[in-house]
C-alpha cells in the first residue's frame, strides 16, 4: 500500500490511457482524471529537487512534484524563478531527465495536459 501512495497519480494516469483507448470512459471522467493525474505530476509524485547547489551541481534530494524543490526553501524559489523564466526551462528538463523518476513525471504531465486539452475539445464538439 506505501508504493500506491507514492505513486496513485500514475495509476490515474493508466486509467486516462486506458479510458481513450477502450472508450470506455466519457470526456467528462477524462477531464477529471487528466486534470488529477496532471496535478500530481506537478506537485506531488516523487522527483530530484534538481535546483542548483552552490557548487554547481543539482541538488539531488526528495522533492514532491516537478514544480516543488526539497526541504530547503531556497531550491523552491529557484526552481520558482526557473518557470517563470523560459529560457531556463531546458536546463530543468535536463535535470529531470537524468533520474527515471523525473522522466515518469515529465512524460506524466505533459500527456495528461494533453489528454486534458482532447478531452474538453471532445466534450465541447459534443455539446
Ligand atoms: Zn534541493
Amino acid at each position: 500500500m506505501k508504493f500506491l501512495k507514492k505513486y496513485w497519480g500514475y495509476v490515474v494516469a493508466l486509467v486516462v490511457v486506458y479510458g481513450w483507448f477502450s472508450g470506455s470512459l466519457g470526456p467528462n471522467v477524462l477531464v477529471v482524471l487528466s486534470a488529477v493525474a496532471f496535478l500530481y505530476s506537478l506537485f506531488q509524485a516523487p522527483v530530484w529537487c534538481c535546483a542548483e547547489t552552490r557548487n554547481q551541481e543539482f541538488c539531488r534530494n526528495n522533492a514532491s512534484g516537478i514544480l516543488m524543490g526539497c526541504w530547503i526553501r531556497e531550491h523552491r524559489w529557484q526552481k520558482l524563478k526557473w518557470f517563470v523564466r523560459r529560457s531556463m526551462w531546458g536546463r530543468l528538463f535536463k535535470r529531470l531527465f537524468s533520474g527515471f523518476h523525473g522522466v515518469a513525471a515529465s512524460f506524466s504531465a505533459v500527456g495528461t495536459l494533453v489528454s486534458a486539452s482532447a478531452a474538453v475539445i471532445t466534450l465541447i464538439i459534443k455539446t
